[in-house]
């Protein structure tokens, strides 16, 4: 075992960001997840420390997934949604997963004229995605940012991704209620849409019924008949909605707080955070496995020309894996 794949003892002092952090201080907030951020080693270990430090104070939370392709309307309904709970004395944090903007330079949350009033607003925290390399990478961070502003007291968590790649399979998975927007005329093409995610999808948004009320009632029903959904009490909800005339995002809260109830009730709120704990400890052990594989130095030695014998199909993959995976794992001289 390589000593990079050894986690450091937690620190038994409470980080000094601890106490600041968890009276709610921005500046504690944001220097505790730039701390997370960083990718040098003695950050990583007290961001470590940091985190479990907090995890006592943390999953006190909803937390809420909101996905949907640019332009939809995600953040005038995040706007619109976040002054309707700081008015009623919420705390809201809005992150971002963003596998892009490591690219482009952030195009979700990046811009500061986007939720103009809501970013002013002293009960609302709004960052950016993490701008670095894969969407592991990227949610991971997003991850642990989540359970810093739960600490700090944040009672409702805002996630939001654009529709490309896996980032709704990562947002979903860190969230207790996953809500997808789509636009009024998306549902004259159900086979262009993403089936799978509107599987993942707790409820259904049709943004900018205002423009065509017609053509939204309509794609709420084709989408309920594509999904089979029904009326039951259960079944995922389909709701028309306008994010820029503030209609039904009353009635889209309500709904909300009802799913919570329910599922608070029947068990399977904890049931999914239990499951989404879970699941994060294995994508790390498999992540650390992984990078500690690729660095080690017996594998690193050989790992281009077993890669170039796969190639040319000198070797087969099985065989190669193992001819790896042996050098990994025996004990060094
Ligand atoms: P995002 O890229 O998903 O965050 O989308 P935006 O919230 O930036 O919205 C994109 C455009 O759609 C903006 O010009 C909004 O004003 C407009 N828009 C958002 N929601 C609605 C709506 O409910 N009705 C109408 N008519 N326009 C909307």
């Amino acid at each position: 075992m390589t000593p990079s794949s050894v986690s450091p003892p937690a620190s038994a002092l409470p980080d000094p960001l601890l106490a600041p952090l968890l009276q709610g201080q921005r500046r504690a907030i944001a220097k505790a997840i730039t701390l997370l951020e960083s990718t040098r080693p003695d950050h990583r270990i007290r961001a470590d420390a940091l985190l479990n430090q907090v995890l006592p104070h943390t999953g006190r939370s909803l937390r809420l997934g909101i996905s949907g392709v640019p332009g939809v309307g995600k953040s005038t309904f995040i706007e619109a949604l976040g002054l309707e709970l700081v008015a009623r004395g919420h705390k809201l944090a809005v992150l971002a997963i963003d596998p892009s903007s490591s690219l482009s330079g952030g195009s979700i949350l990046g811009d500061k004229t986007r939720m103009e009033q809501l970013a002013a607003h002293p009960s609302a925290f709004i960052r950016p995605s993490p701008a670095s390399g894969t969407l592991g990478g990227v949610a991971a961070k997003t991850r642990e940012t989540l359970l810093l502003v739960e600490a700090a007291g944040f009672d409702v968590v805002i996630v939001e991704t654009v529709g490309v790649g896996q980032s709704e399979t990562a947002v979903a998975s860190m969230t207790d209620l996953f809500v997808l927007l789509q636009l009024p005329h998306a549902g004259d093409d159900l086979q262009a849409m993403k089936r799978g995610v509107m599987e993942l999808a707790d409820m259904v948004l049709i943004n900018k019924a205002d423009i065509d009320p017609d053509a939204a009632a309509q794609a709420q029903a084709q989408i309920m008949a594509a999904l089979g959904l029904t009326h039951a009490p259960d079944a995922t909800l389909v709701l028309c909605l306008s994010a820029l005339q503030k209609q039904g995002v009353h009635a889209f809260w309500e709904q909300v707080q009802e799913f919570e109830k329910r599922r608070r009730l029947d068990g399977r709120f904890d049931q999914r955070r239990q499951q989404q704990a879970q699941a994060w400890m294995w994508d790390l052990v498999r992540d650390q496995l992984l990078a500690d594989f690729r660095h080690h130095p017996a594998v690193r030695e050989h790992l281009a020309q077993t890669e170039a014998a796969v190639l040319q199909g000198q070797v087969t993959p099985s065989a190669a894996a193992r001819a790896l995976l042996y050098l990994f794992e025996k004990p060094t001289d």
